[in-house]
């Protein structure tokens, strides 16, 4: 399935949420924006290799082997603004290897705010980086726990509409 699906299956997931459920969800991605912040600063001489190379990684590539339905969620939450420009460069999806869709006007810098990237792209360098280990780890679980609140959030609705049917809860509401 392309990003185009992917798009639409993010802003679904977002607007089906209740005002409870939004604040958890930003919490967990300002979590994520936070711990990709962390790996951006302690990166930085890894990330001076990308800015020599012109960020290879972002060029002849399926972009949607790379970003996922939750990077979306997680883009569209913490920036809902950039929703038009996203919908603009998806009208340009191909299924044919290119540059990145969402450089800006085709050619860079990526369109999306510092630290509110896809996980792939922040957390991919050339080869293992044991000196950024633990800030990967931490992106990786950021996004883990994102995926966990929307796989479990049918569990949580209906445990919440069961609970005023319990004896208890019955005996206490009178
Ligand atoms: S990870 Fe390697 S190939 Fe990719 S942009 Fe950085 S230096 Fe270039
Ligand atoms: S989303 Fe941004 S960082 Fe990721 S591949 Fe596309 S242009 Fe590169």
């Amino acid at each position: 399935m392309g990003l185009t699906y992917s798009f639409r299956a993010a802003r679904k997931r977002i607007e089906g949420l209740d005002a409870d459920e939004r604040k958890t969800l930003l919490a967990i991605c300002r979590d994520i924006q936070d711990a990709q912040e962390t790996l951006t600063k302690k990166g930085i001489p890894l990330l001076a290799n990308c800015m020599a190379c012109q960020g290879l990684c972002c060029r002849n590539i399926h972009p949607a082997d790379i970003i996922t339905e939750w990077d979306l969620v997680y883009i569209l939450a913490m920036a809902p603004a950039v929703e038009d420009a996203m919908a603009t460069c998806l009208t340009r999806e191909s299924f044919f290897p290119s540059d990145c869709i969402f450089l800006e006007n085709g050619t860079g810098p990526c369109l999306f705010p510092d630290n509110l990237r896809p996980e792939r792209c922040i957390i991919s360098f050339c080869r293992v980086e044991p000196s950024v280990e633990k800030e990967i780890g931490r992106v990786m679980g950021g996004f883990s726990r994102l995926i966990r609140f929307f796989m479990f959030r049918p569990l949580r609705r209906w445990s919440r509409w069961l609970k005023p049917l319990t004896p208890a809860s019955r005996h206490t509401n009178g």
